[in-house]
């Protein structure tokens, strides 16, 4: 038997695309005692029967930031590594079917512009001059990206392999992971030929991904939140007119992708690639007459055309040629999704110096910017671009099998779907309910999802179009607008009530509890008795998050944060939690009520006792409805008001009575209105690792001169000598139908200067408002600039670094 190496600092579990680049990123980063670990050959996973596809296109930004970096890295890998491979830069045609998804493409082509992607909008007319064979019917245009193209997976890898070990990492090919375990802070991986003692581990297995993450249980792990689709592609017989245009050309045709029929179409050599993602899918291994089989290498599901035939039908009559020639193979193999179709890249939840990179749908496309990112959280504990939208921690315990199963099968129909802003999915609802779920519904309640949490977006009277499909749109109207309208109105002019399960709440105590927090956060704590608003930074004075401290004694504290912030500021508060300490978490056993508006005080003297004297950010014990709560004296949304926050079984009685006094329900899109207004952030929107807390307009939240050391502190000061880059901005907007949404593009002069964070309308002062990053010499009030809104330029300008609504703070004073 061959000799394995005994030590490492880093083992990967998994040979396909995606623990390749990240073996080789390792290495490239100077981390060389490295080792792959593969149950069979490289590739035998998902990766050796791909596609090979390589989009950048992606509406979030983070995800086509990877895709870009993978394409800029595939362009010079093979000369690199010294290994030639098959990679064709070809271009892509995205159709539209409709004006929405026309406005979805200028959107992504102005996110692709400030990535250096120069994608071009085609009018109906000039699609067949990239793409002579196409019919026309249907359609409204098209989104051209020229840096689109197909590459060989297994070639890929291979070339990843070579650089890798060319550096001098360590590839053990037939060499099963069996186990691991811990020992002196350390990990064993444990396979056949002997044990592998290592710092860091990461779980690469691809579809196997769950299978792994079972090993990890016993020190903190969960089931990995995954099921795994069937998906498949055509090959067909040459085409000799497609033959005759290549040589002609001297260039293969671009990929075709019609997203609203739901395929892609791309010329293979000489014939094609039809490859859907049917709506009337199939989930594998999901059954018990359908078992996980111990190992898949290198092989396929049976063909299964027939849920495929409408989709033929629809290219063929897209593209007649297609239908010239016959099929000459059916690959069907296993992708693994998550429920929202995005990978899990980054911490694996609860357990220490354990990585997840695994559950792509798209690996090959993302394989390159994968690598990247994961040796940054490895080498540096933090990666270059906020990568929340991939984070293992954005997952919670509310994933269970069933979860999965419905919610990827939901994303795998719906894989080239929009995503509008008003829109939600609707599998799989219900995952966990506030006290007063029954009671919100009631009052017309429209949900939206946080966390698993189901919480109240609007409220609906009758008579109101609550169908999916009237949510349809990137506008800012529909048979919510004037809802919202009127909530904001009722929050303004008198007082209402939002229910809000699922804030993520902590238990903070013991001797030196308060001296340890000082040096988490960049500002101050507040006095025994009140609340404030506490930063952590990283070690680079970048954002990781923001909560709210209330300080119940002088070593006892509450820390309450968003919702879907739960295990990833758990973890962070956690593993850097001092000896002594005691951190619990509280989350599910309180619900919250905002309760909110001028007549606030005047409601709680009608039915709680508690000083309703106190200032604003006080704390206190009281009794609503003659049932205990905390009353905190803070409004996100910027009138006078409290935070209820009771034990579960009393809410009902509190909301009962908080409505029976007069409240108004509102929705939590009337609270993001009302809190843009403000100026107040939310997190991983205008709050996210890609801005400094100077960036971020947060100085006041900085104490340079308190005698803790705190992360960040040496950045953050070397920044303010040097000036920052960006600063945060306000703005209103002269937007026509949509407001800005986030990662919206910003001019100045024709040239691009910054991006928005976050914008809605602000129906406290009739406008529509932006905030986001703006060049820093241009962060002046009264610049004028423009925001890009799904591709229309609007004018905006930059306003006081001051609250749009009540600057002086005196509503929430009162
Ligand atoms: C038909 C089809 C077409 C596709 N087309 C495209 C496309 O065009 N573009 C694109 O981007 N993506 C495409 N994909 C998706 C792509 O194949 C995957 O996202 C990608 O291959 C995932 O790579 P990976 O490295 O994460 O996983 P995998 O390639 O599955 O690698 C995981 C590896 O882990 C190994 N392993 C598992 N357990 C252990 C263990 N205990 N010890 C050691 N090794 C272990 C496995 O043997 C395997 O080699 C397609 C998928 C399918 C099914």
């Amino acid at each position: 038997m061959a000799e394995i190496p005994t030590t490492a600092r880093v083992v990967i579990i998994g040979g396909g695309a995606v623990g390749v680049s990240t073996l080789y990123h390792l290495a490239k980063a100077g981390w060389t005692e490295c080792v792959l670990l593969e149950k069979n050959e490289l590739t035998a996973g998902s990766t050796w029967h791909a596609a090979g596809n390589v989009p950048t296109f992606s509406t979030s930004w983070s995800i086509m930031n990877m895709q870009r970096y993978s394409t800029e890295l595939y362009r010079g890998l093979g000369e690199a590594v010294d290994y030639p491979m098959n990679y064709h830069v070809t271009g892509s045609i995205r159709l539209a079917h409709s004006n929405e998804r026309m406005q979805e493409f200028e959107r992504a082509k102005g996110m692709g512009r400030y990535q250096g992607i120069d994608m071009e909008m085609l009018g109906v007319d000039e699609i067949q001059g990239k793409y002579p064979f196409i019919e026309l019917h249907d359609l409204k245009g098209a989104l051209y990206d020229p840096t689109d193209g197909d590459i060989d997976p297994a070639q890929l890898t291979q070339a990843l392999a070579k650089g890798a070990r060319d550096l001098g990492a360590t590839i053990l090919r037939f060499t099963p992971a069996t186990g691991v375990s811990r020992e002196n802070g350390e990990w064993i991986i444990h396979t056949e030929k002997g044990d592998i003692r290592c710092e860091y581990v990461v779980n690469a297995a691809g579809y196997y991904a769950q299978k792994v993450g079972e090993w990890f249980k016993p020190y903190g792990g969960r089931t990995v939140p995954m099921m795994v689709m069937s998906h498949q592609y055509l090959l067909s017989e040459p085409v000799a007119e497609l033959e005759a245009w290549s040589k002609e050309n001297g260039r293969k045709l671009p990929l075709l992708r019609d997203v609203d029929t739901s395929y892609y179409l791309r010329q293979e050599k000489t014939g094609f690639n039809l490859g859907p993602y049917e709506r009337n899918c199939k989930a594998h291994w999901v059954t018990p007459n359908d078992p996980f089989p111990e190992d898949f290498s290198f092989q396929l599901y049976p063909d299964d055309l027939d849920r495929l035939e409408w989709y033929i039908e629809d290219a063929m009559a897209r593209v007649p040629l297609l239908g010239s020639s016959g099929i000459s193979r059916v690959i069907n193999g296993p992708i693994p999704y998550a429920p929202d179709g995005l990978p899990l890249m980054g911490p694996m939840p609860g357990v220490p110096n354990a990585f997840e990179a695994c559950v792509f749908t798209f690996g090959i496309a993302q394989s390159g910017g994968a690598g990247k990112v994961m040796a940054e959280w490895i080498t540096e504990g933090a990666t270059e671009w906020d990568m929340w939208a991939v984070d293992p921690r954005r997952y919670t315990d509310y994933t269970d099998r069933d979860y999965c199963i419905a919610k990827g099968m939901e994303t795998y129909g719906h894989e080239y779907a929009m995503h509008f802003p008003w829109h939600r999915w609707p599998t799989a609802p219900d995952r966990k309910l506030s006290p007063v779920h029954d009671k919100v519904k009631a009052l017309g309640g429209q949900f939206g999802v946080y966390n698993g949490w189901e919480r109240a977006t609007w409220f609906a009277k009758p008579g109101d179009d609550t169908s999916e499909e009237a949510t349809h749109t990137w506008g800012r109207s529909g048979p919510w607008e004037q809802r919202i309208k009127e909530e904001c109105e009722a929050v303004r002019d008198g007082v209402g009530v939002l229910d809000l399960p699922g804030f993520s709440r902590f238990n903070l105590s013991g001797a030196g509890a308060a001296d340890w927090l000082r040096g988490m956060i960049s500002g101050g704590l507040p006095k025994v008795g009140r609340m404030n608003l506490g930063y952590f930074p990283d070690n680079r004075g970048r954002i990781l998050t923001e909560m709210s401290i209330l300080r119940h004694g002088e070593e006892e504290f509450t820390l309450i944060t968003a919702a879907t912030a739960q295990w990833h500021d758990g973890e962070h508060l956690k593993k850097n939690l001092a000896a002594g300490l005691t951190l619990t978490d509280h989350t599910t056993e309180y619900d919250t009520l905002i309760v909110t508006g001028p007549k606030a005080r005047d409601l709680f003297a009608a039915i709680g006792e508690a000083d309703l004297k106190l200032p604003w950010l006080s704390i206190q014990t009281g009794t609503v409805a003659g049932k205990p709560a905390m009353l905190a004296r803070v409004s996100f949304a910027g009138e006078l008001g409290w935070e209820v926050h009771a034990k579960v079984a009393d809410m009902p009685a509190i909301y009962d009575a908080v409505l029976g006094a007069g409240s108004k329900p509102f929705g939590m899109w009337a609270l993001n209105a009302l809190r843009i207004e403000k100026g107040y952030r939310a997190w991983k929107g205008d709050l996210s690792t890609d801005y400094s807390l100077l960036e971020g307009g947060l100085e006041r939240f900085v104490k340079f001169d308190k005698p803790q050391d705190f992360p960040g502190k040496a950045a953050l000061l070397a920044e303010k000598q040097q000036g920052s880059k960006k600063r945060f901005v306000t703005l209103t907007v002269e937007a026509g139908e949509a407001d800005a949404p986030y990662m919206s593009t910003l001019w100045h002069d024709g040239q691009v200067v910054g991006e928005t964070t976050s914008g809605a309308w602000g129906y406290r002062v009739g406008k529509s408002i932006a905030l986001g990053m703006l060049r820093a010499d241009l962060a002046v009030p009264g610049t004028e600039i423009e925001v890009e809104i799904y591709g229309e330029r609007c004018r905006a300008v930059v306003e006081e670094d001051q609250p749009l609504w009540d600057p002086e703070n005196a509503r929430i004073r009162a």
